[in-house]
């Protein structure tokens, strides 16, 4: 039986200095009761982010964290999974830094299913920089950069997740913050690439996506006859917004293996579990040698 931890274990000092009402807060909860219930101690466990009001999050927990440049979140915690198969690394990041700049890495990410979790806070507006139109704002958002309102389709994350191969796909609210953190254990428990798209209300500069816009339209796919292993009804279901919006696991499947469990050089050991033996000045060959056992 797993022992539950005490989730003021991850509590730190830092101030932080999100708005009041901001949903990271519920997001930064729901992350230290999920690593709590499933007993995974802060040595245990690497959160890496990228830039935005999101991204802070790693500053504001005791754990072992890692803030990349925008945009850069997955690949360098695909990176640091190679490197310690036993990290359990999770990337915390906004809808800008994982749907926009960093885009092609959440695509391949999808793809390559490294055994990683993802949270995405999805506040549909770029917050840190004084709320701009992001890649999930609705059609017609009116921000500062999009005075006439924004006139591209909004990106879809859960349809691109799921055409790219993502094997876990989930979407919960940061006003149902248990919800949130049972998702997030079940990411963290799942082998392989797991994306948990978070609506977080920006009370400073999303007038329209507010608690009760989202109150208004969201529904539980637990309470209804839904399977997520069938990919074809995620399909649909991924598909729906404005008017339902369904929280949940979407698709599920463990059927692929992950990326690590195909690196071929990772088949002796994990580069953190092997002996490296350097003698104090090490001749140029000695670091030859050790590179080609890594590659
Ligand atoms: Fe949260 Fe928005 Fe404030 Fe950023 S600007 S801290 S996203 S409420």
């Amino acid at each position: 039986m797993v022992t539950r931890l005490d989730p003021k274990l991850f509590d730190a000092t830092s101030e932080i200095t999100w708005c009041a009402g901001c949903g990271d807060f519920a997001i930064l909860k729901a992350l230290k009761l999920a690593l709590a219930d499933l007993s995974i101690e802060p040595h245990q466990a690497l959160v890496v982010s990228g830039i935005g009001c999101g991204s802070k999050l790693p500053d504001y927990m005791t754990i072992n964290g890692f803030m990349t440049i925008h945009g850069r979140p997955l690949p360098v915690a695909t990176a640091a999974k190679l490197a310690n198969p036993d990290l359990h690394v999770v990337v915390v990041n906004g809808d800008g830094d994982s749907y926009g700049i960093g885009g092609n890495h959440f695509v391949q990410s999808c793809r390559r299913n490294p055994n990683i979790t993802q949270i995405v806070e999805n506040n549909q507006i770029y917050g840190l920089t004084k709320g701009q139109y992001s890649p999930t704002s609705d059609k017609g958002f009116v921000t500062t950069t999009s005075p006439d309102g924004a006139i591209e389709l909004a990106f879809n994350p859960m349809s691109v997740a799921l055409a790219a191969g993502a094997t876990f796909i989930a979407r919960a609210f940061a006003g149902e913050p248990k919800h949130l953190a049972q998702l997030i254990g079940e990411g963290i428990q799942h082998r392989g690439y797991a994306l948990i798209d978070v609506l977080q209300p920006c009370v400073t500069f999303n007038r329209i996506n507010t608690y009760d816009w989202y109150r208004k339209r969201i529904y539980h796919l637990e309470e209804e006859a839904y399977d997520p292993t069938n990919r074809e009804a995620a399909w649909q279901k991924a598909h729906e917004w404005e008017e339902r919006i369904p929280l949940g696991v979407l698709y599920r499947t463990d059927e692929l293996p992950t990326y690590e469990d195909q690196v071929p050089t990772l088949a002796d050991g994990s580069p953190v579990s092997r002996i490296i033996e350097l003698s104090r000045n090490p001749r140029p060959q000695q670091y030859e040698s050790l590179k080609e056992g890594f590659l």
